[in-house]
């Protein structure tokens, strides 16, 4: 097959949202008439309207930023329902999450899957890095926190502060890691919803995987 070249902004007509796969999508791609938007990048949004808050392509406003940006963990089914607007999140949400990923979580079990979660965000997103900043997450693959940053809006400091109002240049707060890393957890508890908080052996790692896609 083919590859296709990935959408930076509008997804043509004739692809719908629901055949997108990850490769697909950068953050900068929407499909505004079906109600997908894109919000994470702020300056274009501002030199095209004004605005910072609004959608890129088309400058709408469909988010409740001022709930959002309370940033409390118990609120994070909104969060999650507002993230989806975004096509970039939508695709990290609905497409399957790659049999490897699945069989090294359950081998982690979500006690290590959480201190792997906390430092690879520390050591992505800590600090602000002009350089790397945006290419700094890889795209899913065999890394089920990959899946996660991406979905959250913790995949790099511009997201970040675009959904979570955490300014670009500073350095994270353990308080503000601790919030990343509990929303890349709510996503993986919710799409890995049989993940127990200890390891389980080799034999059922592979059974549990290779079950989760086959729906
Ligand atoms: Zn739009
Ligand atoms: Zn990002």
């Amino acid at each position: 097959m083919q590859k296709r070249k990935k959408f930076t902004r509008v997804v043509p007509d004739e692809i719908k949202v629901s055949e997108l796969k990850i490769d697909d999508v950068t953050c900068g791609a929407t499909k505004c008439d079906e109600g997908y938007h894109c919000y994470s990048k702020k300056k274009t949004s501002l030199r095209k309207y004004g605005e910072q808050r609004v959608c890129k392509e088309c400058g709408t406003d469909l988010i409740d930023w001022e709930r959002i940006h309370k940033n409390d963990i118990n609120d994070s089914d909104f969060v999650f329902e507002q993230l989806r607007t975004e096509i970039i999140r939508h695709v990290f949400w609905h497409n399957q999450i790659q049999v490897e990923a699945l069989h090294a979580t359950y081998l982690q079990g979500k006690t290590k899957t959480r201190e792997k979660a906390l430092r690879l965000l520390k050591s992505r997103i800590g600090k602000y890095n002009n350089f790397m900043d945006g290419r700094q997450t890889p795209m899913g693959k065999e890394e089920i926190v990959n899946y996660a940053q991406h979905a959250t809006a913790t995949c790099c400091r511009q997201c970040l502060e675009a959904w979570h109002n955490i300014k670009m240049e500073k350095p994270l707060t353990e308080q503000e890691l601790n919030f990343c890393t509990d929303l890349v957890m709510k996503y993986i508890t919710e799409r890995v919803p049989k993940l127990s908080a200890d390891p389980v052996d080799e034999e059922i790692a592979k059974k549990l995987s290779y079950e989760h896609n086959k729906h």
